[in-house]
């Protein structure tokens, strides 16, 4: 449903975006995680045709925004970072001009509208001016704008960027009630964030691409349960031994020992928890564990272990 490759985006000397490629399938919800500063925003902005890229593509639903902006644009609601509200408006006299500037046929309207003030949960007041709205309603005025049109790409721009708790977890909601009918794509520097919302996630640091995966691959239990960390009070060959012949074990490496312990990675089959064969095992050898763990990069290590390798390169 969007593509976006090998896109570049230098402004003067500083190079926002190196070489950006990835894709979002029909349906998905992608997470675009990344620090401040990191590209999110101006990937956003050329994926809709705001600003265009030093070089590259980005193409949705097999349009490019460059050679088919307007096709392209019809498929896309876009919420920026900062939402283009007209403060002085009220929500429907604001929500009609955004109508007018899609080209929203008059008869349609009211359906349309009357849908969108009432999945965002704002129909009430659609009578209020903006600028006495509460920061969390000014965002959901800017996800019915984005809404408006009916686009099946909607890009949301760190959408609960300021908000307090209560408003993020309603906003989030939101965005969950979104998915069914949309393909998503919503950048965010929030790690829970992703784990809520996402069924993707792309993760970007200094205008590049650092790891991208399932948000399942990156946390789940199978992931993390497949490792595991194992400290045993004995001697390190009858460990090897008992470990190397566990059921359901696959691959035991030593790692150190630590005072009287020795302490080796165990890797068993994949969806098997090899815990407590390990226990039976060991305890009949009588070989103490003094810990066991399950090892796995959780998408918060995975995220910090990004983030930093780049810090220390740069030192
Ligand atoms: P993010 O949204 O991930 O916080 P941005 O895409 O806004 O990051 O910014 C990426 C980099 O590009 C930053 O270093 C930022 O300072 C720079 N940048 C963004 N917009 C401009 C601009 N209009 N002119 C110059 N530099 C910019
Ligand atoms: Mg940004």
């Amino acid at each position: 449903m969007i593509e976006i490759k090998n896109l570049t985006k230098q402004y003067g000397v500083i190079k926002a975006l190196d070489d950006v490629s990835f894709s979002v399938k029909k349906g998905e919800i992608l997470g675009f995680l990344g620090p401040n500063g990191a590209g999110k925003s101006t990937t956003m902005n050329i994926l809709t045709g705001y600003i265009s890229p030093t070089s590259g593509h980005a193409i949705i639903d097999g349009y490019d925004i460059i050679e088919n902006p307007k096709e392209a644009k019809k498929k896309i609601g876009y919420l920026p970072e900062l939402p283009p509200l007209y403060l002085d408006m009220t929500i429907k006299e604001y929500l009609n001009f955004i109508c007018d500037l899609k080209g929203v046929e008059q008869k349609k309207r009211k359906a349309q509208l009357d849908d969108i003030m009432y999945l965002v949960k704002i129909g009430d007041l659609r009578g209020r001016v903006i600028r006495n709205l509460s920061k969390g309603y000014k965002q959901r005025v800017g996800l019915a704008q984005a809404l408006v049109g009916n686009p099946e790409v909607l890009i949301l721009d760190e959408p609960t960027v300021g908000l307090d708790p209560k408003q993020i977890i309603e906003i989030r909601k939101l965005i969950g009630a979104l998915r069914h009918e949309h393909t998503i794509i919503l950048s965010t520097h929030i790690l829970s964030e992703v784990n809520a919302v996402c069924s993707n996630v792309v993760i970007i640091n200094k205008g590049k691409i650092a790891a991208s995966g399932s948000v399942s691959d990156f946390t789940s239990a199978e992931g993390t349960v497949n490792k595991f960390m194992i400290s045993i009070v004995g001697a390190k060959p009858a460990i090897q031994k008992v470990l190397e012949n566990c059921p359901g074990v696959r691959n035991v490496s030593f790692v150190r020992i630590d005072k009287d312990a020795c302490i080796f990675l165990v890797e068993s089959t994949r969806n098997l928890d090899v815990r407590r064969p390990l226990f039976n095992e060991l305890s009949r050898a009588s070989l103490p564990i003094l810990e066991l763990r399950p090892v796995g990069r959780t998408l918060e290590e995975i995220f910090i272990d990004v983030v930093n390798k780049d810090a220390v390169v740069e030192q």
